[in-house]
């Protein structure tokens, strides 16, 4: 960190900011130049108040120069984070992954067909919510409990890992019981005592970013859960608030390449939630690999046309298959291939 006078800051000022750095228990280094004086704050462990020493006379600016966040950052861990799942699914490796299945788990006939075609399809890890976060509390708010007993069921008869929500601390325990990852929602992206939790179950857990929040706040927000002691996190970008009304969401895929600089940790696209209209759904799906997802999560549905939630946004199966196969097409340009399909499971 660097705290840079003003060209008019008498030497009371400087001290003052000096004496302030060393109060704080760090060291200070004065850099006296021709026009103005600067100051190095020294051995930055993330937990410096900047706002201190912006307040003080003869300060111009602040300037921030190691990341806010640590355990998240390619300085602190330079290779990339691969998650493995007991399927032998990795996330973050050079293979790519396909999360799929329903917006929401509705019923044992639903979610166990749709796990079926898109095991078949290529996908190894199904998506459904259990709990939802629906933003009208009139809307349908998932199965609960029952949901996630019939995300098991589903598991059994394809052998696809399960990723699905938890929407509150006090709930992680239970999806964790069954999911193989926990899906944190861009509506809590930023509810610190949810990440704490999911932090410290022991699973995986998908961070989705918050629609209005940067890639600082997301990788500050993955920080949390690392802060915990769980370093298998997966991040998803799927989509930020924009003035366009053309589409749901804004898809930042520029977030893909810009996290993948800053940090280790695996990255997918949704491009479902990132569009909000089916027949957007595959191009960005496309661009998304093109621009070096480690992944999709796509939102697929039997029958969208009878869907309780995100129906109009949900791909019908067999245009699902058309997408991996174009896809497929994309990553070997890219010399990725796909996660290994699972093997029908048998049945006894
Ligand atoms: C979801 O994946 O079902 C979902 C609610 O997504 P998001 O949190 O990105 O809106
Ligand atoms: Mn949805």
């Amino acid at each position: 960190m660097l705290v840079v006078m003003k060209q008019s800051a008498t030497e009371p000022e400087i001290e003052r900011v000096v004496n302030t750095i060393e109060d704080m228990g760090y060291e200070a280094r004065p850099i006296p130049g021709r026009q103005r004086t600067a100051i190095g704050l020294i051995g930055n462990d993330g937990r410096v108040d900047s706002a201190r020493l912006e307040g003080l006379e003869g300060v111009l600016e602040v300037i921030v120069v190691s990341h806010p966040y640590k355990q998240v950052s390619r300085e602190w861990k330079a290779e990339d984070t691969v998650v493995e799942l007991f399927n032998g699914t990795r996330i973050g490796g050079s293979d790519i992954v396909i999360m799929a299945g329903p917006c929401a788990v509705e019923s044992e006939e639903q979610i166990v067909e749709v796990a079926r075609s898109l095991r078949e399809m290529g996908a190894t890890i199904l998506r459904g919510g259990a709990f939802k976060p629906r933003t009208s509390p009139y809307s349908f708010q998932g199965l609960g409990e029952e949901g996630l007993r019939l995300l098991a069921l589903a598991r059994e008869a394809t052998g696809m890992a399960i990723v699905t929500e938890a929407v509150d601390p006090d709930g992680v325990e239970a999806v964790a019981e069954t999911a193989d990852i926990i899906q944190i929602g861009a509506r809590n992206m930023q509810n610190y005592p949810l990440l704490r939790r999911a932090g410290r179950v022991g699973k995986p857990v998908l961070l989705k970013r918050g629609m209005s929040a940067t890639i600082k706040e997301l990788l500050l927000a993955a920080e949390y859960l690392l802060a915990e002691g769980n370093g298998d996190v997966i991040l998803c970008e799927r989509g930020v608030r924009s003035f366009d009304t053309h589409t749901r969401n804004l898809l930042d895929l520029t977030a893909i390449p810009v996290v993948q600089s800053l940090s280790h940790l695996p990255i997918i696209a949704d491009p479902s939630h990132g569009t909000g209209l089916r027949s957007k759904v595959t191009p960005m799906a496309r661009a998304a690999i093109a621009a070096g997802a480690d992944g999709l999560m796509v939102e697929v549905h039997p029958q969208p046309d009878r869907a309780l939630s995100d129906g109009a946004q949900s791909l019908y199966p067999e245009q699902f298959g058309e997408l991996m196969e174009q896809i497929r097409v994309i990553a070997k340009a890219l010399d990725r291939g796909f996660v290994p399909a699972l093997a029908p499971p048998v049945v006894r």
